[in-house]
């Protein structure tokens, strides 16, 4: 695919200008000395892009927050004198269409609600920026379609925020399925979720797409297909929890357990919901198993333990990684190791398993 790539030229420049900058004042040195870094700019102030992607950006090394698309002019305000960049570069999410001409800004990254995710991402593809959408990528299959083709149309790089592939552990769980060091991974096991005390658009079907498995359980599907070392399952079958807040959970699930068969017989069993709080998963060889007995799929406090025994790595920041490495790949243009076609593949698994619920069969998947 031919992608856009972002001043490639104007770093080559910079090297060959280096040996001028050693004659050239200070403040232009230093302006010179530093590779400009990508401009980000978040679709949506909530409390992922509060907490955790703000943050990282400060701590990134080849892109940096450049603006924000909030329905909120003075939330964009704050953020712009928090984060040092001009007013100009806060936008609405009508007014998408303007980034086209703002050439501070090279990637989009959206963080709004799951069923706003097509609209926003094609948005930025069609303002000719590099998209990152965040997780679930969208809520149908179709919609991840769309997403790729707008992308594959305007020539630039679409990424998932799959932060877990910069986390040591799962590379790990990643190395131990493919060198089988415990033997191929035939027994998966995930529990994830939490206690949901009030409606939001999680809950929510034209939002959220679905329940805890939009939300959760996407986690476990991609840890699963991690541990069968990059396989897709086969088939699926899946029951909902009975609800015991019909109210609240209206048409969507309030927990789901499904099971997952790969090619070569190995199995994942697996459960969400919002009525629980859980985040474990556990991959078993025949020779070896491999534990994440707490925050198995969240960027701190990770208790990991092997039939080895215990590991302890020191946990990176997921985001800045997972930014820096998108960053790098729109540089060089290569491709992201999280490309849209993963979070599309997880969506075709979650509507099989959707299926599987609804009929009481087990389906079949065709990614
Ligand atoms: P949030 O509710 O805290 O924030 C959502 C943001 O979207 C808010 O700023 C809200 O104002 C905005 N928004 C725009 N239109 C909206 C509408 N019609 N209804 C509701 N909100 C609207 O949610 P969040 O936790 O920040 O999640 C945002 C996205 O990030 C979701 O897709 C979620 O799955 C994903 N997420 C990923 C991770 C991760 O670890 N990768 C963690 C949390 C959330």
């Amino acid at each position: 695919m031919q992608t856009k790539k972002v001043d490639r030229r104007r770093f080559i420049g910079q090297a060959s200008a280096a040996m001028g900058t050693l004659l050239m004042p200070g403040p232009l040195y230093s302006l010179i000395r530093e590779p400009r870094k990508l401009g980000i700019a978040l679709v949506g102030l909530g409390r992922y892009s509060t907490n955790q992607l703000g943050p990282a950006l400060k701590q990134t090394q080849y892109c940096r927050l450049a603006g924000v698309v909030t329905g909120s002019k003075e939330k964009g305000e704050q953020w712009a004198k928090d984060y040092g960049f001009p007013s100009e570069n806060i936008y609405g999410y009508d007014t998408m269409a303007q980034l086209a001409g703002n050439k501070d800004i090279d990637i989009v990254y959206v963080v709004t609600p799951n069923g706003l995710h097509a609209e926003h991402a094609i948005a930025a593809a069609k303002a000719g920026k590099h998209v990152i959408c965040e997780k679930p990528m969208a809520n149908t299959v179709a919609e991840c379609n769309a997403i790729i083709a707008a992308c594959r149309a305007a020539g630039v790089q679409l990424s998932v925020g799959y932060r877990l592939h910069f986390d040591p552990y799962h590379q790990e769980l990643m190395r131990l399925a493919k060198e089988k060091d415990f033997g191929a991974f035939t027994q998966m096991k995930g529990n994830r979720g939490f206690v949901m005390a009030k409606k939001v658009w999680r809950a929510d079907k034209k939002l959220a797409g679905g329940g805890p498995i939009m939300d959760l359980g996407v986690y476990i599907i991609h840890g699963a297909c991690m541990a069968a070392n990059g396989q897709s399952p086969v088939a699926v079958t899946a029951k909902e929890y009975a609800k015991t807040k019909p109210d609240m959970f209206i048409d969507v699930e309030e927990g789901m357990d499904w099971t997952m068969e790969f090619p070569g017989g190995a199995v994942c069993t697996a459960t969400t919901s919002y009525q629980h709080n859980s985040d474990t998963f556990r991959a078993e060889g025949a020779k070896g198993w491999i534990d994440f007995k707490e925050h198995a799929f969240t960027y701190r406090g990770m208790v990991v333990e092997t039939s080895r025994g215990p590991l302890n790595f020191t946990p990176p920041n997921q985001q800045a990684l997972q930014m820096d490495d998108f960053a790098q790949c729109i540089l060089s243009g290569k491709k992201s190791r999280v490309p849209g076609e993963l979070g599309r593949r997880d969506l075709v698994i979650i509507e099989a398993i959707y299926k599987a619920a609804e009929t009481g069969k087990r389906v079949e998947v065709k990614v």
